[in-house]
């Protein structure tokens, strides 16, 4: 069986512990390959190499930074279908969509910011005839990245690339229940000669190798994206120690309809931000509120295409809905239609899981997409991240009564708002409290904006010059005339 290894200072090795755990392919059930149980002896390591290649790699120049990233890019993109088919094999998700959105992106990560860099430039500001300033953005040092498993390199390089990019050295910790691609990138680096010590990737348990990075003295700056309890726990341990902190958290985002929007292209949209990636993604839309009139035929139509969406093996190249990622996760999906029931729901379509006919699948973890009415926005169904494919519908008559709606929970990072008036969407995109309002769409997304959560989805915000911001200091130098 397949032994993954860890990336520190450049080579590819086995954890100091020799422990190993299982990686259980959530297609099958089956536990496929062994990662690294590492521990804080492995992130000291990496934290070491890491520091010790920080003053050469942030003083090298602008361009040779952005050849390696660029080379790290191209890479990528020879190897696309491997990769896809890796993400695919980890996490349960269909490998046409991460042929199309998870590797992609992550090519495009890098690229975005390698090339970003070059065109970076930093204020000044004039004081008449007495004196000027300029800021310089210095890198910080060794930056932690953290990420989960749903988008695994997708997220993953959201953080190492920009950091990287801003001259910090990285040690990285992807999910230890999706660590292939994490794996491959690794191999990539070492395709590429990227000097030791620039990245090191520690694979492992969150509260071992995730901890030990939050506490440790030598990374300064830490970037997390996954559930809220845990970027609780994360703060909780990098706040006394002063570190910069960029979290990226839950969310229970609500997907509003009026009656005046173009329902055809409403209803399409709406089904992949409800079930894409298993409802996996923090920025589906799980709460639909639809405007009285149309309800009853958004029901009927919604309906009846969710209930033909074929749930299959991910690798055939036709499904739409693949595995959940774990067991675990999917108990915890089903758990919460129970809890639905118990509040008064009745469930439209779905809600069980599904045992596939293909004997070899017949252990994997597949879930029908699930649709629930008769709920209160309040009730703990509507207002909890189930972070899985089941959506609940609720009727509104008014804009002020669904703004109260969508911004009733403690979560606030991405709105969809289905309209043809132009005054309503300015209107409640104002009044939404969400980090990301897509009017008319969902996921179309420009690398340049700022991306992150309001309220308990986060502090911060990544992408474009957001985040080459968060992994630099600024520095103002004042010189008198
Ligand atoms: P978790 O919070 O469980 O884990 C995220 C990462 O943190 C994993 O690598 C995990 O390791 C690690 N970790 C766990 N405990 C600690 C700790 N004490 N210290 C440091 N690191 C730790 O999230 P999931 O992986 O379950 O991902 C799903 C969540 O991520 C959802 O809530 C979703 O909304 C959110 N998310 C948010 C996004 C955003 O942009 N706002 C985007 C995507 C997802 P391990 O896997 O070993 O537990």
């Amino acid at each position: 069986m397949k032994k993954l290894t860890n990336y520190i200072n450049g080579n590819l090795v086995a954890p100091i512990g020799g422990s190993y755990l299982d990686n259980i392919d959530p297609s099958r059930g089956k536990v496929y390959s062994l990662i690294p149980d590492s521990d804080e002896r492995d992130v000291a390591l990496a934290a070491k190499a890491a520091k010790e290649a920080f003053p050469f790699w942030s003083n090298l120049s602008t361009k040779k930074r952005s050849d390696y990233l660029l080379a790290i890019s191209e890479r990528i993109e020879a190897r696309m279908h491997e990769m896809a088919e890796a993400e695919s094999l980890d996490n349960g998700k269909p490998i046409s969509l991460a042929m199309e959105v998870d590797i992609p992106r992550a090519r495009d990560n890098f690229a975005f910011y390698a090339t970003a860099i070059l065109h970076e430039q930093s204020e000044s500001h004039l004081m008449g005839t007495t004196g000027f300033n300029y800021t310089l953005r210095d890198a910080i040092g060794v930056a932690g990245c953290i990420s989960p498993w749903n988008l695994p390199l997708y997220l993953f390089s959201w953080k190492i690339a920009p950091a990287l990019a801003s001259g910090n050295t990285v040690v990285a910790k992807p999910s230890e229940i999706t660590p292939y691609t994490a794996y491959l990138l690794s191999e990539i680096c070492v395709e590429i000669n990227l000097p030791p010590g620039v990245l090191n990737i520690v694979h492992g348990l969150g509260p071992k190798v995730g901890q030990a990075i939050s506490e440790h003295p030598d990374i300064p700056v830490i970037s997390f994206t996954g559930g809220t309890a845990t970027g609780k726990q994360i703060s909780a341990t990098a706040a006394p120690l002063f570190k910069k902190l960029s979290l990226e958290l839950g969310g229970k985002n609500p997907n509003i309809i009026f009656a005046d929007c173009d329902f055809d292209e409403m209803l399409k949209t709406t089904l992949r931000s409800s079930f894409a990636n298993q409802g996996q993604i923090c920025l589906c839309g799980s709460r639909i509120f639809i405007e009285r009139s149309i309800y009853e035929k958004f029901k009927n139509a919604f309906v009846e295409k969710v209930s033909q969406m074929k749930v299959g093996i991910p690798s055939d190249p036709k499904t739409k809905m693949g595995a959940l990622v774990s067991e675990s996760h999917l108990n915890k999906v089903l758990s919460y239609v129970k809890l639905a029931q118990e509040e008064g729901g009745r469930v439209l379509t779905g809600g069980n899981r599904v045992i596939l006919e293909e004997a070899e699948f017949k252990d994997g973890y597949y879930m029908r997409p699930t649709i629930i009415e008769g709920l209160d926005a309040y009730c703990r169904t509507n207002q909890e991240e189930i972070f899985g494919p089941v959506v609940s519908l609720q009727a509104f008559d008014t804009e002020e009564e669904v703004l109260a709606y969508a911004n009733s929970t403690r979560y606030g990072l991405a709105a969809t708002l289905w309209t043809s008036n132009l005054q309503r969407a300015h209107r409640m995109a104002h009044k939404l409290e969400s980090g990301i309002v897509w009017v008319n769409c969902w996921l179309l997304r420009d690398l340049r904006t700022p991306f992150g959560g309001m309220k308990q989805s986060g502090m911060g915000r990544e992408g474009g010059f957001e985040a080459l911001r968060f992994f630099t200091e600024p520095k103002n130098v004042c010189i008198r005339l």
